[in-house]
């Protein structure tokens, strides 16, 4: 059998926290993909690589078989629907929350009775949009990919959606998390073709996933 084996991740936290379950599967990246340019790195098995993506384009690369499985947020995955994926695994890694949050002194309960019209800034369009229209509150979504915060700063928008850690990033730039959407953490993506065809290939690595979560 000499089936190969495509892992798409993300650099960064989810890279990080993910290499301790990768190593529980025996799986070891022949490269520091922080320090690589390279976006294939190859492992200590031949037959299974890594490739180095968005962490936005994670999902996307599983859903069309690019990579046979991959490591995603769950905000992420709401966002792109789940379409084409078998969702085995809570990891229980880079834990956050998706919340709202607008600056300190302003009155969100007022602002987002039902009924009311709310400017709301956010990466994440269709989380935004489902979490308001349960709330009976009109939103218009502004559409950003990064530093969400600086929205209610200048007027862009009355509130944000977005994930919240510690919370660190909101109080410095004058702002408080006011509602919480969902919690977040990452998840085991496998392609529903993949999970068939390389059935004996990817069980032992979902299960030794599972038992080090
Ligand atoms: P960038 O921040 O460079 O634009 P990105 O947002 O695509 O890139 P990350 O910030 O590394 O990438 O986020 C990747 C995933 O990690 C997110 O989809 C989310 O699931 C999780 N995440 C994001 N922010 C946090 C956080 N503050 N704490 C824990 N997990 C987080
Ligand atoms: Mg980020």
């Amino acid at each position: 059998m000499s089936q190969n084996l495509t892992i798409a991740l993300s650099k960064g936290r989810i890279f990080e926290e993910t290499l301790p379950l990768l190593a529980a599967a025996g799986i070891e990246p022949a490269e520091n993909p922080e320090s690589s340019r390279k976006l294939i790195i190859a492992t200590n098995h031949e037959h299974i690589r890594l490739v180095i993506v968005r962490a936005t384009d994670v999902p996307t690369y599983v859903q069309y078989g690019a990579a046979d499985f991959g490591i995603a947020g769950k905000d992420v995955l709401i966002e792109h629907g789940g379409e084409g994926l078998y969702q085995p695994l809570d990891l229980q890694i880079a834990a956050c929350k998706m919340m709202v949050a607008v600056r300190q002194g302003f009155d969100y309960a007022a602002a987002s009775r039902a009924g009311n019209r709310l400017r709301v800034a956010t990466k994440y369009p269709n989380i935004a949009a489902a979490h308001f229209a349960k709330k009976g509150v009109h939103v218009d979504i502004i559409k950003l990919y990064g530093s969400m915060e600086l929205a209610p700063l200048v007027g862009l928008s009355d509130a944000i959606v977005d994930l919240v850690s510690t919370g660190g990033t909101l109080k410095a730039n004058g702002l408080q998390a006011v509602e919480h959407i969902e919690d977040i953490s990452s998840r085991l993506v496998v392609n529903k073709a993949a999970l068939k065809t390389k059935h004996a290939l990817l069980e032992p690595i979902i299960q030794a996933f599972a038992s080090a979560i």
